[in-house]
């Protein structure tokens, strides 16, 4: 057994040795991503419930590397926060997403909304980056009514002004806000009567495992009550399967984002897909 127990811990190091060169490789490279064109923003379609169609989606960083191939934004997301490059990263998934609104607008004749997920990050060591997004938008003559920002709860639990400054200046905008993964972060709701908040989004935790009779359908069905109360709209995250989407639109969700709707996908197939998938 002792014997055993020092292999583990053997191979616990080698592990964590690796992964600590694979990082900073993934450091140094991520460096030069941008540049070489190897950052790609996707978009997943959003269902709206009750008017069964998709005029919302959300981007989606993804990094195609030359060697390592696809690295999940999971695995290099916290490297850009760690080392101050999601700024640019962000902006440069801001621009994008803007890119893309005004193409949907000049092909389809319809305007979509889309939304870019914020790291706390961007809040919180202030370079002025929502100031910025909104001189972008200016320039894109893009009105704020586009545009989604999702934050996790954890950027509202300690009441920073910074935050609060942030998200006046997207209200004022016409800018909404979304709570990313709700309810797999703090218990506490009280951050809710703090700030305008307009959209609730259910982790897919809750979502994948939704049956009924389970404590996940009591959850959600809480949630969407609460949300409606408050004033607030919920997208339910993580949506697999017919038997969750209707289980969903009973409990009187708003809207559905999940692999069964449409994975996320490059630009120009957002725009085929929402071709195909609207009222014409
Ligand atoms: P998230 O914001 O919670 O995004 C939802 C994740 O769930 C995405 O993973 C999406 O591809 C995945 N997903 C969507 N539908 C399904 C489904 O039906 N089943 C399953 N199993 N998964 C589904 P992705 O694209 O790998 O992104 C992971 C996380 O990385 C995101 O989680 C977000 O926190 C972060 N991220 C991605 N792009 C950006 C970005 O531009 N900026 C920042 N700050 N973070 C980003
Ligand atoms: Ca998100
Ligand atoms: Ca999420
Ligand atoms: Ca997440």
């Amino acid at each position: 057994a002792k014997n055993s127990g020092r292999q583990c811990f053997r191979f616990f190091t080698k592990t964590m040795q690796e992964s600590a060169t694979q990082r900073m490789r993934l450091t140094t490279d991520l460096r030069h991503a941008i540049r070489q064109n190897q950052l790609h923003v996707y978009y997943q379609p959003i269902l709206d419930l009750r008017q069964n169609h998709f005029y919302k989606a959300e981007a989606l960083l993804r990094w195609q590397h030359p060697e390592l191939g696809f690295v999940s934004p999971a695995e290099f997301i916290p490297i850009a926060e760690d080392t101050g490059m999601i700024h640019a990263i962000g902006d440069w998934v801001f621009m994008q997403t803007l890119e893309q609104i005004k193409s949907c607008q000049t092909v389809l004749g319809q305007s979509v909304q889309i939304s870019v997920n914020k790291s706390p990050v961007q809040f919180l060591e202030d370079r002025g980056d929502q100031h910025h997004w909104l001189e972008l938008m200016n320039e894109a003559n893009i009105s704020g009514e586009s545009i989604v920002i999702e934050i996790t709860e954890g950027v509202l639990i300690n009441n920073d002004v910074r935050v609060s400054h942030s998200l006046l200046q997207c209200r004022d905008a016409g800018i909404q806000v979304a709570i990313d993964d709700f309810g797999t972060g703090y218990s506490s709701l009280s951050y809710l009567k703090k700030f305008h908040v307009d959209y609730l989004k259910i982790d897919q935790s809750f979502t994948q495992s939704l049956k009924l009779d389970s404590s996940e359908f009591a959850l959600c069905e809480a949630i969407i009550v609460m949300a409606h109360k408050l004033g607030m709209q919920v997208i339910a995250e993580g949506v697999e399967t017919e038997e969750q989407l209707t289980i969903l639109k009973q409990m009187d969700c708003d809207f559905a984002q999940g692999y069964l709707l449409s994975r996320p996908i490059p630009a120009d197939q957002l725009m085929t897909f929402l071709r195909h998938n609207n009222p014409s």
